[in-house]
């Protein structure tokens, strides 16, 4: 038994869709390693996305004026969020691995499992100003993308009509887990899955099952660590840090490129699978 846990967090509506489909993936091959799976399957479960002031309970700090992060961190230390979210955060602390599995809608996470990021992981549960990035909540937890797109991989480059996946990635990958503190791992991407053939899909989805035996070992991406930037002065990278980098031809993240070309595939691929 491996002792571990994972939680699968669903967003699809069909249950014959093929994320349907690599979710019974994820959850057969896991648990046949022995590890405790929570599925969060959010259209089943009708999950509310929508940030309100019923997300917490009871009187509000300020009726007048709520505020929605300064309300839900006050109930959030007192045990006072809703529910849902509690059952939610559960879940996640729960976890040392989180799977979000999704098609990829307008570029992004589909509204429903935006909204679930937005109101599970809230503040004082997934960050505070002092607990961000590599110091976040969750840095003892691993998180990984398994989404499917419309379009094939050649237009996903950055040659191609959508541009580098690259770019993509890094909103939810930097923006939302590694601002969380998750170690995140290289996302699985099932480009196309509507215009391959049924042998292919298989093939896919037997590579994820193969993949999941071993995924605990993975090595993450790289994302800068916080003590590489002046947390007085700006939050801007240390000029240390920058000198170092000043005779290589690429930046150091998609984010923080330093004017140069992204580094290639830095949102794709761990330093140890990139060469
Ligand atoms: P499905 O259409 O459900 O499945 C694909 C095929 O797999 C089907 O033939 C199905 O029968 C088959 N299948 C199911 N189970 C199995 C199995 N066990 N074994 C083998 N085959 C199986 N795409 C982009 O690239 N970029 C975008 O920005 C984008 N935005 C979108 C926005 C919206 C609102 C919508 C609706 C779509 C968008 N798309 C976009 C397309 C979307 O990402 C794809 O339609 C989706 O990823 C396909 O995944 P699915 O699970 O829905 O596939």
């Amino acid at each position: 038994m491996s002792g571990r846990s994972a939680l699968i967090v669903l967003a699809h509506q069909e249950k014959t869709s093929f994320n349907y489909a690599m979710k019974d993936a994820a959850v057969e091959a896991l648990t046949n390693m022995g590890w405790k799976v929570a599925v969060s399957d959010l259209y089943a479960m009708s999950f509310n996305p929508v940030l309100s002031r019923d997300d917490v309970i009871g009187d509000p700090k300020d009726p007048k004026a709520f505020k929605y992060g300064v309300e839900t961190m006050a109930a959030f230390k007192e045990g006072r969020l809703a529910k849902d979210i509690v059952e939610e955060q559960k879940k996640v602390e729960a976890a040392d691995l989180v799977i979000f599995q999704f098609p990829l809608y307008w570029f992004g996470l589909p509204a429903l499992l935006k909204g679930w990021v937005e109101r599970v992981f809230s503040i004082g549960f997934a960050y505070s100003l002092q607990t961000l990035y590599s110091n976040g909540p969750f840095k003892n937890k691993k998180a990984v993308l398994s989404f499917t797109t419309g379009a094939g991989e050649s237009m996903f480059t950055d040659k191609g009509l959508n541009g580098d996946i690259n770019v993509n990635l890094w909103p939810i990958q930097n923006g939302i887990l590694n601002f969380c503190g998750f170690k995140v791992l290289e996302p699985q991407i099932s480009y196309g899955v509507a215009h391959i053939p049924h042998e292919a899909r298989t093939a896919v989805l037997e590579g994820w099952k193969k993949r999941l035996e071993t995924i605990w070992d993975e090595k993450p991406i790289k994302f800068l660590p916080v003590q590489d930037f002046d947390l007085g002065g700006g939050f801007v990278l240390k000029k240390e840090v920058v000198e170092a980098n000043s005779d290589s031809k690429t930046g150091l993240t998609v984010g923080q490129h330093l004017g140069k070309a992204l580094p290639p595939d830095s949102q794709v691929k761990s330093e140890s699978t990139r060469l």
